[in-house]
């Protein structure tokens, strides 16, 4: 197995049609209520038989994410800088394991092979990831839809200040239009079922 080949499988089963790119914290938080979520999201993701693409790591909400996945029987893809894994140990159970040698051809990947992406509460990781995926949007360099799963008002203060770019005149409202920012858990899975259906109306 070449573990830098995008297709190096470490189960048999096959890459679903649609993946969700997920990104959150390597930390669990204070709340405990995140770990829940981010179990909760797992399940469903996997429940649905999508894939569920993420950054490989067993730390924080992103292992708890990813765990309850793969207990569930979920396509778990995890997508690593060989770096990290000196410093940390990846998740066991994945379908498919790509280890590459930097952050930026991690991102390039994760963009690539998924269909949708998701944001849960994380730290400056998970805001660097955010506005990669919304300026790729913008400029064009894809056209996924970018859920926003603002829990308990987590992502208030961060919307507040791209919202007062917009009346500052830094942001058009295409920006803004580029992100489906949601409160619930349940949002969420409204938005991306709707997502999936137009991908696969059948
Ligand atoms: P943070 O929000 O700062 O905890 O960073 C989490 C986000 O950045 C995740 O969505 C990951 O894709 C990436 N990331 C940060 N740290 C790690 C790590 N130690 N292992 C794997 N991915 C990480």
């Amino acid at each position: 197995m070449n573990p830098s080949s995008p297709a190096s499988p470490q189960t048999h089963q096959p890459r679903p049609d649609f993946s969700v790119c997920v990104f959150c914290g390597s930390r669990l938080g204070h709340h405990h209520e995140w770990a829940a979520t981010a179990a909760d999201t797992g399940k469903a993701i996997a429940d649905r038989g999508w894939g569920l693409v993420f950054g490989a790591g067993r730390w924080g909400l992103m292992g708890t994410l990813a765990q309850a996945a793969i207990e569930e029987g979920g396509w778990v893809s995890g997508i690593i800088p060989r770096y990290l894994t000196e410093m940390e140990p990846v998740i066991s159970g994945l379908a498919d394991l790509q280890v590459v040698e930097t952050m930026v051809e991690r991102k390039v990947r994760m963009i690539d092979q998924s269909q949708a992406f998701l944001i849960l509460p994380g730290g400056i990781g998970t805001y660097e990831e955010l506005f990669e995926v919304w300026t790729g949007r913008q400029t064009g360099s894809h056209d996924k839809p970018i859920v926003i799963a603002n829990l308990s008002g987590y992502y208030d203060k961060l919307l507040d200040f791209v919202r007062d770019g917009l009346h500052q005149g830094f942001l058009t409202a295409r920006h803004m239009e580029a992100i489906d920012v949601q409160t619930s858990i349940a949002g969420v899975f409204a938005s991306l079922d709707r997502y999936a259906r137009a991908l696969d109306p059948k």
